[in-house]
C-alpha cells in the first residue's frame, strides 16, 4: 500500500512508553487514531491513546486482530521480537520496515552494514568464547568496551576494561554470547542527527544535538551542537546515507563520537524517535514525533527548520520534581505521566529555549 493515510485513520503502535506516548499525541494533532500494543497494563501511552491491546508480542492471535484494527502500523521500540515484525509485516504495512529491526537489534550487523557503506565505525571485535578476549585486546590498544550485541540500552549491558582479568570478569557476567569489544574512541564530543525519510525517497535531517550522559543515560541534547559546520554537515550526510540503505520509512536516531579531526564515527543507530530529539518539539518547524507519523502515513514530510537555540534536559527519577517547581521563563515541559518515579526512570523532560544564535 502507497496510498497516502486519510484523516481519521489508524496508526497501530507497538510499544507504550514515552515515545509511544508522543507519538500518539502528534498523531492526534493530525487527524489520525492510534492504537498502542503493549504488554504493560501501566504503559505511559495509554492514558492518551484512543484504542490499545493488552497483550503479549509472541501473541499471534492478539497481533492479528491487532493488524485489522489498524490501517499501518509503526513502533517505538527496536527490540520489537522479530517474530511480531513477521507476523504483522504481511498483514499491513509496517514503517520503519522489519530489516531496519534487524539491524539495528544486533551491534555486529550494525556496525558492518554501516562499514560496508563506507562509514566509519569504532575499529571492534567479535567475541564468541573467552579465548578472543587477548588477541582481540591485544588488536584494539590494551582495552576497550565489551558489550553485549542485543538488547543493550541507556548504559547497559556493558563494562570498560584495561585488563585481560577485568575483559574476562565482564565476559562472564555479560550475556547472551557473541559480545563485542570496541576500542575506546577518544570523542571530543557525542552528538546524533534525527533523520526522517518518507516512502518518496525523501529525507529532512534536523540539526545535530550535542550529547551529555550521566550513568550511561541521556542527561542533555544541546543545540547547535559545540562542531563545525562541516562536522554537522559529514553526520547529516551519513545519517542520509543510512536511511537510503535500508530504504527506510520514518524517524531514524543516527548516534556519533565527533573526534578532534572534524571526522564522525557512527556508535549506534535508532529506528524510532530518539530522546536526543526531543528538543525538535519546542523549537522546529516540525517536530520529529509528527515527522514520523508523517512518514508511517505516507503523507510528506514536514520542514525540520530550527527556529531557536535548546537545551533539553531529562527528568530523571526524582528530578520529575522540576515539573512544576522549575518552570521559569522560555521552558516547555513534558512529562510522561509515569506513576512511580525510581532511580534512573525517565520521567520527563524540559526543554530551555533561547533566542537562535547565527550557526557556526
Ligand atoms: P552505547 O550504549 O553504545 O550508546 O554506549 C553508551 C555510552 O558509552 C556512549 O554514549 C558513550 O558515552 C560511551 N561509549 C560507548 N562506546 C564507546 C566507545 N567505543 N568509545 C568511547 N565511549 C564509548
Amino acid at each position: 500500500m502507497t496510498e497516502p493515510l486519510k484523516l481519521g485513520a489508524t496508526i497501530g503502535i507497538l510499544g507504550g512508553g514515552q515515545l509511544g506516548r508522543m507519538l500518539s499525541l502528534a498523531a492526534s494533532r493530525l487527524g489520525f487514531k492510534t492504537h498502542i500494543y503493549c504488554p504493560d497494563r501501566d504503559s505511559p501511552a495509554f492514558e492518551v491513546t484512543p484504542h490499545k491491546t493488552v497483550a503479549a508480542y509472541d501473541d499471534r492471535s492478539a497481533l492479528q486482530k491487532f493488524a485489522a484494527l489498524v490501517d499501518a502500523i509503526t513502533y517505538e521500540f527496536e527490540n520489537v521480537p522479530a517474530g511480531t515484525a513477521e507476523t504483522l509485516a504481511p498483514l499491513k504495512p509496517l514503517r520503519p520496515g522489519a530489516n531496519a529491526l534487524a539491524i539495528s537489534q544486533d551491534r555486529l550487523a550494525e556496525k558492518s552494514f554501516i562499514a560496508n557503506l563506507g562509514i566509519p565505525v569504532a575499529p571492534h571485535r567479535a567475541i564468541h568464547t573467552a579465548n578472543d578476549l587477548a588477541p582481540a585486546l591485544g588488536e584494539l590498544g590494551g582495552r576497550g568496551i565489551l558489550k553485549t550485541t542485543r538488547l543493550g540500552y541507556d548504559g547497559k549491558g556493558q563494562r570498560r576494561v584495561s585488563s585481560l582479568a577485568e575483559a574476562e570478569a565482564a565476559f562472564a557476567e555479560l550475556k547472551p554470547y557473541p559480545l563485542v569489544l570496541e576500542a575506546l574512541v577518544p570523542f571530543t564530543v557525542e552528538i546524533s542527527v534525527v533523520i526522517a525519510r518518507g516512502i518518496d525517497g525523501k529525507s529532512a535531517a534536523f540539526d545535530p544535538a550535542e550529547n551529555v550522559h550521566s550513568d550511561g543515560i541521556l542527561a542533555t541534547s544541546t543545540v547547535p551542537a559545540g562542531v563545525s559546520a562541516q562536522t554537522a554537515d559529514l553526520a547529516r550526510a551519513h545519517a542520509a546515507a543510512i536511511a537510503a540503505a535500508l530504504n527506510y520509512v520514518g524517524v531514524l536516531g543516527v548516534e556519533f563520537f565527533a573526534l578532534a579531526d572534524g571526522s564522525v564515527i557512527v556508535n549506534e543507530i535508532a529506528p524510532r524517535v530518539h530522546n536526543s530529539g526531543h528538543w525538535t518539539e519546542a523549537v522546529c518547524v516540525t517536530d520529529q514525533f509528527e515527522q514520523h507519523i508523517r512518514a508511517v502515513a505516507g503523507w510528506p514530510l514536514g520542514d525540520p527548520s530550527r527556529l531557536a537555540d535548546v537545551v533539553m534536559e531529562n527528568l530523571i527519577g526524582d528530578r520529575i520534581t522540576a515539573i512544576p517547581a522549575d518552570l521559569g521563563p522560555g521552558i516547555r515541559p513534558q512529562a510522561y505521566g509515569k506513576a512511580e518515579s525510581r532511580p534512573g526512570r525517565k520521567m520527563g523532560h524540559l526543554n530551555r529555549v533561547a533566542v537562535k544564535t547565527p550557526r557556526k
